[in-house]
């Protein structure tokens, strides 16, 4: 066995750039540990994380529960074959349809899958039930996931020409345009496929008005709406998911992220009625693996016994306060969001430098655009880390230089 001996952080960035894969550009630093609201890089440095994961860590990091599901799992039953139930498989089903106003899930690992699951099931119903309609129309500036058809269904414009040729069969729509969804309608359409906040595209929230118009539509011609709630589900947006926001509710739904609070999780959930699959047609080494639902189970419990999802509308408002009171000095601009999935305009081009002071500062935020700083902190979040988030950002602000021409 090749023995590691503990690198010091400049020779793991070195190894890094020998043997990891490059697919993003990452700062120069190295993460080892986490608890709750901070993570630890190799030198010891603490950051207050407001990335949180990326959306994921929903209960912060190492949180006691994960930890207890999959000591007590990992004991009883790592993984029992796709071709057989299992009990943990079983009673988060259970659990998860009862919460969630659906029929039936299907699990995965990773969004892309959960996305990719819908999608198949979508063509399916087509199929079946609207004489072999297949495509799908989703939304301008969303995000799908990374695999080639949730490529495909993705609406990034740099994405357009890449891994040609992509999977056919995705129209693209601008958000809240009912009459250009309406006009991409054919009797071709089985689905169509949304984010009811855009998370990866910048914090965008699709109308009441609109969403109702959607849910006609597809009423209409018997077309599935699909709602992807990998972001903005469990709890996110101060809801338990984001539909009830709308008072709305999907044919399908997909979840992710938070759903595993780290652990690789997700699911698609759907009505009793669109149980359509044939034994072979959908499956996966890993769907519905013990000890993903071991953490399932455990990481929704929690959710709900520790009132998260309140904590997160609660929070959320705090920090939307402090940032309407930051912006009376600093150039920050269309504050917005649902929970604590928020983000804010800064002028062209500072969001990546705001970032990077801020990590310095010891604060982890994210900029999915140029010109936008994403805030997605884990759902245990308190008013002091607000409090803290808040004071870093000022001072990160003060050491902004911004171009006369950006101002
Ligand atoms: C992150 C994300 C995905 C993809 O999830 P992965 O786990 O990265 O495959 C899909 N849809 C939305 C809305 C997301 O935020």
């Amino acid at each position: 066995m090749i023995q590691m001996e503990k690198m010091k952080t400049e020779q793991l960035l070195e190894t890094a750039d020998k043997s990891v894969l490059f697919t993003a550009k990452r700062p120069n630093i190295v993460m080892e540990r986490g608890k709750g609201m901070y993570m630890w890089d190799t030198d010891g440095n603490r950051y207050l994380d407001f990335v949180g994961g990326w959306a994921v860590a929903s209960l912060g990091h190492s949180p006691a529960a994960l930890q207890e599901a999959l000591t007590h799992q990992s004991a009883t039953l790592v993984h029992a074959s796709p071709g057989y139930y299992n009990r943990p498989m079983i009673e988060f089903a259970e659990l998860l349809t009862s919460v969630s106003g659906m029929d039936k899930a299907f699990f995965a690992s990773s969004g892309a899958e959960a996305n990719e699951s819908a999608i198949k099931l979508a063509r399916k119903h087509g199929a079946v039930n609207l004489d072999g309609a297949y495509e799908i129309i989703t939304l301008t500036n969303s995000f799908h996931g990374r695999s080639l058809a949730t490529m495909s269904a993705t609406g990034k414009a740099q994405w357009k020409e890449l891994f040609a040729p992509k999977v056919d069969g995705f129209k693209h729509v601008p958000i809240n345009d009912l009459d250009a969804c309406f006009a991409a309608v054919t009797n071709q359409t089985c689905a169509i496929m949304v984010e009811l906040v855009q998370g990866e595209g910048g914090v965008h929230c699709v109308d009441e008005a609109y969403l109702f118009g959607l849910r006609k539509i597809c009423d209409m011609y018997g077309m599935l709406l699909i709602f992807d709630e990998i972001q903005t589900g469990f709890g996110r947006t101060g809801k338990l998911f984001a539909y009830e926001h709308y008072g709305i509710q999907p044919d399908v739904m997909t979840l992710g992220k938070g759903i595993g609070a780290g652990f690789p999780l997700s699911a698609m959930l759907t009505k009793s009625k669109y149980d359509l699959f044939e034994p072979g047609e959908q499956g996966g080494t890993y769907t519905g693996s013990p000890l993903a639902m071991a953490v399932g189970y455990a990481v929704l419990t929690e959710l709900l016994e520790q009132n998260l999802t309140n904590n997160a509308m609660l929070q959320g408002e705090n920090i939307v306060s402090g940032l309407q009171e930051l912006s009376r000095e600093f150039p920050i601009s269309e504050i917005r969001g649902k929970g604590l999935l928020l983000a804010f305009d800064v002028p062209e081009g500072a969001a990546l430098d705001l970032a990077a002071i801020c990590l310095r500062e010891g604060l982890l935020i994210n900029s999915p655009t140029p010109s936008t700083i994403r805030l997605v902190p884990p759902l245990i979040v308190t008013q002091k880390d607000c409090d803290e988030m808040l004071n870093i950002l000022r001072r990160a602000f003060k050491q902004l230089k911004l171009s006369e021409a950006s101002i």
